[in-house]
């Protein structure tokens, strides 16, 4: 196995999730098997008890593991399927320890972070890299480590040192570091300084950068690359100038183009790996398609208006994967994407009153998209005007996409205008009103004491329903008889309500195995309005769109007949 570990200095939020996820990409168009863990050296457990307004999106994984989000940015990078323990935190490390200390599995021992912790730490990378994570079923040939946070502070501490002893048990050709850095422009100048001290603090730690990967808004002077390369005691060819690119997308092949691979393949010994012919072979298909990709991006000249109706919307992080599955289906419609981000509070009638100028600006926003997408989320706030949004996509035929809470608010808004069951609501904002009214109930199996860890979580198959050939959703899945996708929710449709929906064309195309329980709802008669009780953003792939996208991109951006007679197919072989 080989490691590659990449840690940041200077600031956080540069970009070292993409810049990982892009070098195991490039390690795939090898021929290559890859695998990644995330390291978070926070001490929540988990993320699915964080606010996404503070940390970003919680992004999901087929266990039902709620982690962190650069865990998605490696699944759709790398085409990967990952699990909960792809994700260590210093709450679960910790934990993990305490738990065997319990257990007497270090009776007579004074249990201390050196060596302890830090053993744990090193036996957990080395089981988990272990695990199959893509179709072929095999153990991976290289893990990409990321460590979260930036290097020297308190809190990674252990995790440094950890990695630091990893280094000589693994030894010198089977491990690999990547520091990611960033050079300021100031009035015009390119500043090294930082990367100096950042790369001076991970010296003093015991941890030797094999590259500097240098983030800056421009491309970096050949002096500036000298530099660095003198004061940080590393050759030229290992300073790697990330400046910035049209898309995150472009971030591999100009890494390519700077020949990075040829360090590590040499550094690491790579050819010292077996791999077979079909192996280069399929590696170099998913080098031309994922060109043939960002062909597309550069080359498109329609856009796409998406409003996305929100209530998280301050932090644009919140919503990653949804923007991420937008990004990956445009680029396949060969559209420009233009997200108009919707405050759904912005669209309530009290806004009117007391701010004007927003409430019209927003609507501004939902009556000019071509597509209109609620996306999840939790409590009241907001819900009354994503209800609006959706009545306004339902009555104007303009494409529509709930995920999760955008699906139980479109029922609602049905139920209300539609039926004419005026007080419609959802227990979770009114849970003791009077349950007839209640048209999103609390699932029966879920724990009321308990937040961590007790949603519906995970993978679960949703079965396309008899007479539903005509549904578009269907069709834009391959009219398969089931699909499997992520879930994290509370609340469900009130299965009582089935008949009557139905009846009124809201149909209840794709259900769970009992048959009660809504996955997929459309509309008949609209041009595209689907909803999904579970998260399809989640396993959007860069090179393969999430479907229920797909199709609302496509029919935003008018394409659905080409999406449907397969001529957006990229160029490239269909496997890797
Ligand atoms: N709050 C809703 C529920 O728990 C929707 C959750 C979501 O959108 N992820 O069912």
């Amino acid at each position: 196995m080989k490691y590659v570990v990449v840690s940041g200095g200077v600031i956080s939020g540069i970009g070292k999730g993409v810049l990982a996820s892009s070098t195991g990409m490039l390690f795939k168009t090898l021929g290559y098997k890859v695998t990644s863990i995330k390291i978070d050296p926070y001490m929540n457990i988990d993320a699915g008890t964080m606010s996404p307004l503070e940390h970003g999106e919680c992004f999901v994984l087929d266990d039902g593991g709620e982690t962190d989000l650069d865990l998605g940015n490696y699944e759709r990078y790398l085409n990967v399927t990952l699990t909960k323990d792809h994700n260590i935190t210093t709450g679960k490390i910790y934990s993990h320890v305490i738990q065997k200390e319990r257990k007497g599995d270090y009776l007579g021992k004074t249990v201390q972070i050196v060596p302890h912790l830090t053993n744990a730490i090193q036996d957990w990378i080395e089981r988990v890299s272990r695990i199959p994570v893509d179709d072929t079923g095999l153990e991976p040939d290289i893990c990409i480590i990321e460590l979260g946070g930036t290097v020297g502070d308190i809190e990674s501490a252990p995790f440094v040192e950890a990695l630091r002893q990893f280094q000589f048990k693994v030894g010198r050709e089977n491990f690999a570091l990547i520091h990611v850095s960033l050079v300021p422009v100031i009035h015009g100048e390119q500043k090294t300084k930082p990367t100096q001290a950042a790369i001076k603090d991970l010296r003093s730690l015991g941890l030797i950068p094999d590259m500097i990967a240098v983030r800056c808004s421009e491309i970096l002077d050949l002096p500036t690359i000298e530099k660095i390369a003198m004061f940080c005691h590393v050759g030229c060819d290992q300073v790697v100038n990330v400046h910035d690119v049209n898309s995150t997308y472009h971030v591999p092949l100009l890494l390519l183009e700077q020949k990075m691979m040829d360090y590590l393949t040499k550094r690491l010994h790579l050819n010292e790996i077996s791999i077979t012919d079909e192996d280069i072979q399929k590696g170099n298909q998913l080098l031309i398609k994922w060109k043939s990709m960002t062909g597309n991006y550069d080359e498109s000249l329609q856009t796409v208006k998406i409003a996305l109706v929100g209530k998280y919307t301050h932090l644009k992080d919140s919503y990653l994967s949804v923007i991420k599955a937008l990004e990956h289906s445009s680029m396949k419609c060969r559209n420009k994407l233009e997200i108009q981000w919707v405050e759904a509070s912005d669209l309530e009638p009290e806004t009117q009153e007391t701010e004007k100028d927003k409430f019209h600006a927003a609507w501004n926003k939902v009556s000019t998209a071509d597509g209109i997408l609620v996306p999840g989320g939790f409590g009241y706030r907001g819900t009354e005007g994503m209800i609006l949004a959706a009545k306004w996509a339902r009555e104007n035929k303009v494409p529509y996409l709930g995920v999760c809470l955008g699906l139980q608010i479109a029922t609602i808004e049905f139920m209300r205008n539609v039926i004419g069951m005026k007080d419609g609501k959802s227990a979770e904002f009114f849970p003791d009103t009077d349950p007839e009214s209640h048209v999103v109930v609390y699932m029966p199996e879920i724990d009321k004491e308990n937040m961590g860890g007790t949603m519906r979580l995970g993978l679960r198959p949703t079965y396309f329903q008899d007479n539903t050939d005509w549904s578009q959703i269907k069709k834009v899945y391959g009219n398969k008889d089931s699909v499997a996708e992520r879930h994290r929710h509370r609340y469900e449709i009130n299965p009582k309500l089935i008949t009557q929906l139905e009846e009124n064309g809201l149909m209840f195309v794709g259900r769970d195995e009992t048959g009660d329980r809504c996955e997929i709802f459309e509309l008949k008669n609209h041009p595209y309005y689907v909803a999904t009780q579970y998260h399809p953003e989640y396993t959007s792939k860069v090179l393969d769109p999430s479907k229920p996208f797909l199709g609302f991109v496509a029919a935003s951006a008018g394409v659905m007949p080409k999406l449907l007679d397969g001529s957006l197919e990229y160029e490239g072989s269909a496997d890797f």
